[in-house]
């Protein structure tokens, strides 16, 4: 899969692209029953088998899908659509959720089973796509933003506002939208797609009852917006981990003891101190008015309940009721909040907030204070951290990009780290995931280039480790096949695995040096008659092709490395 949805094809024959739905429930798979709309099984079946555009009518195929923790796999009949705009199809299945919920009942045990779901299967797919109601819909996306640490996968939640089976319907386009941006960009966040939108998922919040364009993010425009003509992604925005770690997940939220509490006019001290005097509560988000003002209450009444709690270790956040803002110091209302210890959540939504707070408290060894400080930094990008300067480039045309790419590419080539870094410095981030003619992002050059420091700063700037390139290789496979097993180590570390489609070609290489391939994940095994004729293909490759595909495997013949 290509980040810019520009490198459709492998040799003639289209890619695909894997997804897997996950489907929790929500109006999107309901029917009507005698006490009204409820939640129905068979989606896949009953919904999508019958409409050409989710279904291309291919010979079936089944996939495998991993159900539960002791990784039982489960073989799931899947459908592909039509080629897209992108030249790509995309291949999914759907996985029911034992009970499917009214998202109004959904609680952090189900945004726990997403996860694991999530986890279960994070090297069989390219993507997810979640299925979900649309009430507490903002609410799952931000906290599963928290849970999925160090995400390099789309993760893309959507609903309806009327059932996929009812006549006039948002359901279709939604989830042919999500799965367009599933299948095809690799947008390393928990995002919400939703009337041609796609939000960044912990930014977003439910803005109508029953119109199409039910969710906005009003502190942070959409991340993609789907045209007539093409989805277009704004990937100055994206979010990318900057870490070396691998994709992992954090279930244990705090959700039992944290609340919610919305100012007015009037309000009494006594009545905030007596939710703040709840059995084990440990955080409360307070929603108040305009830049963060409360009232001070009689002589300063207010502000004494809510230090008295900060002293007993509540950690308490200001967000605002105002749908766009933030939270600042500017009136002496505001300010007084702030020297009680109250902390500033700035343009949080109050389902980030709330999210988040239990997301912090349930983290070994937090402290008030250590939570307190976290609340006010962005830690998936929910939240404008004030203190960073926003730099606005000159808007490049293609040809400057291209250049921009291939000068980068000639001194990673060079192992030349301080221009890689100089580059970096200047260029927008997404250098960092776009590709030359064959496929190949900075981060597949750095994977099969010599320079392993280059390959460790690339990773640190948010380079994606799961983009595939013209033929469908991993940065992975081109560092395996290069024999570079520093290159593989650190790539594992940041949570990089061989595709699906690349496994046959990797267990035929892994024979001839199983050194390396182990450590990419792949032991020896029995060479199959399909698994010949890709060695012929592979070998073609090495032959004609001028990929660094091709090269990698020349340096491999020639036993550059272990
Ligand atoms: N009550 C439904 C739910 O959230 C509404 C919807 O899906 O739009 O599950």
């Amino acid at each position: 899969m290509m980040e810019n949805g520009t490198v459709p094809e492998k040799n003639n024959a289209v890619l695909e692209s894997r997804v897997l739905i996950i489907m929790t429930g929500g109006t999107i798979c309901m029917r009507p029953s005698p006490s009204g709309f409820v939640p129905a099984r068979g989606f896949q079946e009953q919904c999508l088998s019958r409409v050409p555009t989710f279904n291309d009518g291919s010979p079936p195929a089944t996939i495998d899908v991993v159900v539960n923790a002791a990784g039982d796999i489960k073989s799931h009949p899947s459908l592909r659509t039509p080629q897209t705009t992108y030249g790509r199809q995309v291949r999914y299945t759907v996985f029911e959720f034992e009970e499917l919920l009214d998202s109004s009942s959904i609680d952090a045990k189900g945004w726990a089973e997403i996860a694991h779901t999530i986890e279960w299967n994070y090297t069989l797919f390219d993507s997810f796509v979640v299925l979900h109601g649309t009430d507490s819909l903002a609410y799952t996306c931000s906290a599963l933003s928290f849970m999925l640490q160090n995400l390099g996968k789309s993760v893309v939640l959507t609903g309806s506002q009327a059932p996929m089976l009812e006549l006039q319907n948002d359901a279709t386009d939604n989830l042919l939208g999500s799965l367009v941006v599933a299948g095809h960009f690799m947008i390393p966040e928990v995002c919400l797609y939703f009337n041609n939108k796609l939000f960044r998922g912990n930014r977003s919040s439910k803005v109508a009852a029953s119109d199409f364009a039910a969710f906005d993010s009003p502190n942070c425009p959409p991340l993609a917006v789907t045209t007539s003509m093409r989805t277009n992604v704004n990937w100055q925005l994206v979010y990318r981990p900057r870490s070396i770690q691998q994709f992992h997940i954090q279930t244990n939220l705090d959700t039992k003891h944290v609340a919610c509490l919305r100012i007015f006019p009037g309000i009494q001290p006594e009545m905030v101190d007596a939710v703040l005097r709840l059995d084990g509560l440990r955080g409360l988000v307070l929603e108040t008015f305009g830049a963060g003002n409360a009232p001070h209450g009689q002589d300063n009444a207010m502000t004494k309940v809510l230090a008295d709690a900060i002293k007993r270790g509540i950690v308490i956040v200001n967000v605002t009721q105002c749908l766009t803002g933030s939270v600042s110091p500017v009136y002496a209302t505001g300010m007084s909040l702030s020297n009680a210890g109250v902390v500033a959540g700035f343009d949080m939504t109050t389902e980030a907030a709330l999210t988040k707070l239990a997301y912090l408290l349930a983290l070994p060894d937090a402290t008030p204070d250590c939570v307190a400080r976290q609340m006010s930094v962005s830690l998936r990008g929910e939240l404008t951290a004030s203190s960073q300067p926003v730099f606005q480039h000159p808007i490049h045309t293609l040809p400057d990009r291209v250049q921009a790419l291939t000068i980068l590419g000639y001194a990673i080539a060079q192992g030349d780290l301080v221009r890689v870094q100089e580059i970096l410095k200047t260029e927008h981030d997404w250098i960092l995931n776009d590709a030359d003619y064959s496929g190949n992002t900075p981060i597949h050059l750095a994977a099969s280039s010599p320079g392993l420091p280059i390959l460790h700063f690339l990773l640190l700037q948010g380079g994606s480790v799961h983009l595939r390139n013209r033929n469908g290789r991993t940065p992975l496979f081109l560092a395996a096949n290069a024999g570079l097993a520093e290159h593989v180590l650190l790539l594992r570390k940041s949570g990089a695995h061989l595709h699906s489609e690349e496994q046959t070609a990797a267990h035929l290489l892994a024979r001839r040096r199983p050194g390396v391939w182990g450590l990419a994940g792949i032991g020896p095994q029995e060479i199959s008659n399909a698994e010949l004729e890709e060695e012929e293909e592979e070998k073609e490759k090495s032959r004609g092709s001028d990929s660094i595909d091709g090269l990698a495997i020349r340096a491999q013949r020639v036993g550059s490395a272990p």
